[in-house]
């Protein structure tokens, strides 16, 4: 096999495990995948993270979403993965995860509020959107209308999408937002949380890359 596909799905089988230990998803929920060429390599669905092995991955033909690598059937949202990398050609990875505190906060409120640092700063633009029922078009055709202007995404009473230029930094920019409404709720039950004021955000924006 390819030495760079082989590198690939080895980094993926890893990156199961570590989501799995993450707390980002329960059970079968969730998906992964990265972009290579003209491949999109997706976990399978039915598969819970911690149990994916390399030799379970799928990859799909990008133009003709047809299964070109591997034996099981691609994840039920491979729709929606491969409606993100068509409208971005500078991504190469898409994590959808049902993170629990972001999921709470985030319905609850409307917002995921930046109670630490690296929410402004690794997450410029989180967009929300309404809740679509899981595994359709509609909501693949949704996200990636939103996946135009952000990498992030939040999926009412259901999840994240989180896009990135590889499958750590999808990874690491989930696990901000999940850290941030994990302090939220921490923060609802000792008293009223405090978040970043706009001005503790400019100042930290003017001292990171690109602020
Ligand atoms: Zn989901």
């Amino acid at each position: 096999m390819d030495a760079m596909v082989e590198r690939l799905l080895d980094e993926m089988e890893e990156m199961c495990r570590r989501i799995a230990r993450s707390s980002l998803v329960i059970g079968p929920g969730g998906n992964l995948s990265v972009r290579l060429g003209n491949m999109v390599i997706i976990t399978p669905t039915g598969y819970s993270f911690e149990s994916i092995r390399k030799e379970d991955l799928v990859g799909i033909d990008l133009t003709t979403g047809e299964r070109v690598m591997g034996r099981l059937k691609p994840s039920s949202e491979s729709h929606l993965h491969l409606a993100c990398y068509r409208v971005r050609d500078d991504i190469a990875s898409v994590l959808h995860t049902h993170p629990p505190y972001t999921v709470a906060v985030g319905t609850t409120l409307g917002r995921i509020p930046p109670m630490v640092a690296e929410m402004p700063v690794h997450i410029p633009k989180l967009e929300f959107l309404d809740y679509t029922t899981p595994m359709t078009k509609r909501l693949a055709d949704a996200v990636a209308q939103k996946i135009r202007t952000t990498d992030t995404v939040f999926l009412k009473k259901h999840g994240m999408v989180v896009v990135g230029k590889s499958i750590a930094d999808a990874y690491d920019k989930t696990l901000v937002i999940e850290e941030s409404a994990r302090i939220y709720v921490y923060a609802s039950m000792v008293g009223r949380p405090q978040e970043l004021t706009e001005d503790e955000i400019r100042d930290v924006m003017l001292l990171s890359p690109g602020g």
